[in-house]
């Protein structure tokens, strides 16, 4: 039975004291629930909100992470750097990095070797077709191509530990949520490939989110289909009455 996972992206947003101040706000709403929660912020808010969420089930993760242990890469953070600071989550290939920061598949790929091969943090592969595509009936493919090679040469065994979240770009901050019906579909066809690429078992186990526009008003509907197994969420993140009404959902 795959555990509904809810987590949040805050993106650049939230100083230390606003995440400070999130957490307590957020803690006071919070009761332990069948869901496993997380908030991914930027790297400078992680080790206040490991302190913050301690004795919590409130996950912590990043948005991003180098591939090699140490180096000149200006402005990167190692894997090491985020062990030390004990967080459970990171994003990997957001399409705002896809999009302004030249992330590609292949060092999608590098970084979710890198994550298994020496750490027990849980990757979030974010997939997801643009509008041009998507009215050039190319969603499938896009995605489908994404997931093969972002995945290309881990094991099932890692796989099976794998979050990914399908976010269509042209739901990412509009507004426009995809309809449950959209979102099922691409979540179930993620399934398939993941079926495809490795075995039932895999399928089974891999935790496959919708992300765009999630809301406390959509996200039972969005959820309803039994291949989408929580949400990544932004903005509504930001809030803790709105992130708190989505894991409710
Ligand atoms: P949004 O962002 O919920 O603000 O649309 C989702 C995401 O980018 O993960």
């Amino acid at each position: 039975m795959r555990i509904p996972f809810i987590a949040g992206n805050w993106k650049m947003f939230k100083t230390k004291a606003e995440a400070k101040a999130f957490a307590e706000e957020f803690k006071a709403l919070y009761k332990d629930t069948e869901v496993r929660t997380a908030i991914c912020a930027p790297f400078t808010q992680l080790d206040t909100l490991k302190e913050a969420f301690a004795g919590t089930t409130i996950g912590v993760g990043a948005q991003n992470v180098h591939y090699e242990d140490e180096g000149a890469f200006t402005g990167e953070v190692s894997l090491g750097m985020l062990k030390e600071i004990g967080v459970d989550y990171c994003v990997i290939g957001h399409s705002e990095r896809r999009q302004y920061f030249n992330e590609t598949d292949e060092t999608c790929n590098l970084k979710l070797k890198k994550i298994f091969a020496d750490s027990e943090i849980t990757p979030i592969l974010c997939v997801g077709e643009n509008l041009e595509q998507r009215e050039a009936g190319k969603a499938a493919e896009i995605v489908e191509g994404q997931i093969e090679a972002d995945l290309a040469g881990l094991s099932a065994a890692d796989v099976a530990k794998l979050v990914i979240a399908y976010e269509p770009i042209w739901a990412i901050g509009t507004g426009k949520t995809a309809t449950p019906e959209q979102a099922g579909e691409m979540c179930t066809l993620i399934r398939e490939k993941v079926q495809a690429l490795y075995d039932e078992d895999t399928c089974d186990q891999v935790i496959i989110q919708y992300g765009g526009s999630v809301k406390p008003e959509n996200a039972t509907d969005i959820m309803a289909n039994g291949d989408v197994d929580g949400a990544l969420v932004g903005g509504a993140s930001l809030v803790p009455e709105k992130f708190m009404g989505i894991i409710n959902f």
